[in-house]
Order: C-alpha cells, then sequence, then structure tokens
C-alpha cells in the first residue's frame, strides 16, 4: 500500500526507546502554534512509497536498531490510517518493533474507522501520546482541533488493547505551563494503569525558519524557548495530579 512521506530519519533517537528507523508522514489536521514541522501539514504531499519498499530499506539498518525500531511520526500519521495499518502488520511480521507517536486527532469511537484503530493497535507495540493541553477551549487555542479526539484515544489504548503508551507534553508560557493545567493533565492520565512514561519537553523555537519559507505567520515568535528546570518543574507538578489519582484524593484543582 501506498503512503504519502515527508522524510524518513534512520538513525533516530528521540521517537521511541533505542535507535529507531524515523518515518515522518505528510499531512496534520492540527494548526500547533508551536509546530516546528510545518512542512508536514499538507496532505497528499511528499514522496509516495509503499509498505515494503520501507521496510526494505529498513533492513539495510537493522543491525543497527536491534534495540529500537521503527517509529511513525509527522505530521499526524492517523491521518493515513490504512497505510499505517499496513506498515506495522508487515513490520511485525518481521519481528520489528513498531511506535507510533501521536496527537490522537482524528480518533474516533464510531464506525468503520473505530473497527481499523482495533487493528492498528494490534500491530503497534507502543504509542507516544501527545496531550498538548487538558482544557478544550485551551487546546482549541493552541492546535485548532479537538481534544475528545486525543482523550478518546489515549481511553480506547488503555482499555482496549495491550499497547504501552508513553504520554508527551509540552510546556509552552502562557498556554501550558501553569500549576492548574499541568495538575489536571496528571490527575487526568493518573487514572490509566498503562502508561510507563511521562516525557515533559520545553518549548523551543526550532523551526521557525520553515514558516519564514512557506510564507506561513509564526505566531510565537516573540515567545522564548523554556529550559529543562522548567520541564523538570512541570512534570513534579503533573506526578502530583497523577498521585493523587491513583490515591483516590479529591483533585485539587
Ligand atoms: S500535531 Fe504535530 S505536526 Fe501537527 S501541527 Fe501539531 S506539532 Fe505540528
Amino acid at each position: 500500500m501506498n503512503g504519502y512521506i515527508h522524510s524518513i530519519e534512520t538513525l533516530g533517537t528521540v521517537d521511541g526507546p533505542g535507535l529507531r528507523y524515523v518515518v515522518f508522514t505528510s499531512g496534520c489536521p492540527l494548526r500547533c502554534l508551536y509546530c516546528h514541522n510545518p512542512d508536514t501539514w499538507k496532505l497528499n504531499d511528499g514522496k509516495v512509497m509503499t509498505s515494503e519498499e520501507i521496510l526494505e530499506d529498513y533492513e539495510k539498518y537493522r543491525p543497527f536498531l536491534k534495540n529500537g525500531g521503527l517509529s511513525i511520526t509527522g505530521g499526524e500519521p492517523l491521518v493515513q490510517l490504512d497505510f499505517i495499518i499496513d506498515l506495522f502488520e508487515k513490520a511485525k511480521k518481521r519481528n520489528i518493533h513498531t511506535c507510533l507517536d501521536t496527537s490522537g486527532a482524528s480518533f474516533t469511537k464510531d464506525g468503520d474507522r473505530y473497527a481499523k484503530f482495533k487493528k492498528l493497535a494490534k500491530y503497534t507495540d507502543l504509542v507516544m501520546l501527545d496531550i498538548k493541553h487538558i482544557d478544550k477551549d485551551l487546546y482549541k487555542k493552541l492546535t485548532g482541533g479537538d481534544l475528545s479526539e486525543t482523550l478518546d484515544f489515549l481511553d480506547f489504548l488503555s482499555k482496549k488493547t495491550n499497547c504501552n503508551i508513553w504520554i508527551r507534553h509540552v510546556i509552552v508560557k502562557g498556554y501550558t505551563y501553569d500549576t492548574t493545567s499541568l495538575y489536571r493533565l496528571g490527575y487526568h492520565i493518573g487514572q490509566y494503569k498503562n502508561i510507563s512514561s511521562l516525557d515533559v519537553l520545553p518549548y523551543h523555537s526550532m523551526g521557525v525558519n520553515k514558516y519564514e519559507k512557506l510564507g506561513l505567520e509564526y505566531k510565537l515568535k516573540d515567545m522564548k524557548p523554556m529550559t529543562k528546570e522548567s520541564a523538570i518543574k512541570a512534570r513534579t507538578i503533573i506526578e502530583a495530579g497523577m498521585r493523587d489519582r491513583l490515591l483516590k484524593h479529591e483533585a485539587r484543582y
């Protein structure tokens, strides 16, 4: 099956455990204000490749990827759902560890598409789920999308699949970096048992040049990058929310 591919990184280190072969797919329904890959947004754009072509290329790097595997990111991979099901199904036949890096955007609990998500989950070892905000109005403001798709996807992954889940969250001053939002995020995810990791990432401004090249406005141009220390502080607040949920305490915020 064909997919639209923006680019491939053969020895990636940040999209899952170990060294990984990372496929960046084209197309994303969100417009996150801090997105550093606006060049992946367009649907049906980039190089057309088949699953087999990608996996044959993977084999060239396999000796280096033995503690890692195949990751798919974007863009938003879920907009090419049929293609990623095909790619992951074939990857599992080759005994390759599969990781989906996603925002959950476009997930639905209804109809044929829901059946496809169940199929995808069968072939997915790890989902790195980026929860961009825990408040639906602020999520909309930050991404242009619908938070319920992300949270429903998390609920589905936790209750209906055996996928391992890592949560990712980017802290951005004035948007996500406040005690109430961080605590509420932790309190929400604290109800799920198969979350094995939490990555809190500081906002950075890499990728701004891409906006200029594409003739797009970068709306956070006056925003300063956030520090690792801020991310550590944010993490402790999220963990406090998770702990309270786990211990069945009332939410503090
Ligand atoms: S989901 Fe990812 S690719 Fe899409 S706009 Fe947000 S940061 Fe960019």
